[in-house]
């Protein structure tokens, strides 16, 4: 399947596309965990995008659309895959649909995941990320602890709480998103190919979206 999935930060876009890559194999895109990598390896990409993502900023478009435009052409993309942050605005939607059309790629569905604010806050605020690059998993103190506190259940490694998970940085994201991400629900309304779901459950998410590409 070839999805994008929209929704605030927290409203579990990383975890429904976890649970939608186990159906069919298609990779789940993160532009949020290949920032958060080359950040931590201090790559050229890295160096440019970490003071907008410690403040709760966007990255530029340009930045953003050269690692798309290389990933996208990547040959796992061909059996299908969930772009999970990206796009978050009406820039970087556009330059989506230029490269799709040039690529011959056609997207099923943009999944709108909605999930009320105070929803939204309690989870980023108790939200914990395992801190090796190369496994990233989410966890959550009420909801998802980890076996021995404060560490992954995975790969051992410390789990921390992300720099743009303070209560200032994450009260900016949401602004952000409502200013620069939260308008592509009419963009891609209009384009025929919204998906509006109630995202409280995964689960349930996962059952709309099958439903959807008649899974
Ligand atoms: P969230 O948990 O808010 O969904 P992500 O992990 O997707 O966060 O992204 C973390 C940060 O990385 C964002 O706050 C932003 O600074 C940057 N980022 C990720 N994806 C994009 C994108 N498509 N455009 C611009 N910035 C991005
Ligand atoms: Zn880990």
């Amino acid at each position: 399947m070839k999805l994008i999935l929209l929704g605030a930060p927290g409203a579990g876009k990383g975890t429904v596309a976890k649970m939608l890559t186990a159906l069919d194999g298609s990779v789940q895109i993160s532009t949020g965990d290949i920032l958060r990598g080359a950040v931590k390896e201090g790559t050229e990409l890295g160096k440019q995008a970490e003071a907008f993502m410690k403040a709760g900023d966007l990255v530029p478009d340009d930045l953003i659309m050269g690692i798309m435009e290389e990933r996208l052409q990547q040959d796992d993309c061909a059996s299908g895959f969930l772009l999970d942050g990206f796009p978050r605005t009406i820039p970087q939607a556009q330059a989506l649909q230029a490269l799709l059309e040039k690529i011959g790629v056609k997207l099923d569905a943009a999944v709108n995941l909605d999930v009320p604010r105070e929803v939204i806050l309690d989870r980023l605020t108790t939200r914990r990320t395992c801190s090796n690059s190369d496994c990233q998993e989410i966890y959550n103190v009420k909801s998802k602890p980890t076996q021995v506190e404060g560490v992954c259940d995975k790969c051992d490694s410390p789990v921390i709480q992300r720099d743009d998970e303070t209560e200032e940085a994450i009260s900016k994201r949401l602004d952000t998103y409502n200013e620069k991400t939260a308008p592509l629900a009419s963009f891609y309304r209009d384009a025929g190919l919204i998906l509006d779901v109630n995202a409280t459950s995964s689960d349930a998410v996962v059952d709309a979206i099958k439903t959807q590409i008649g899974m």
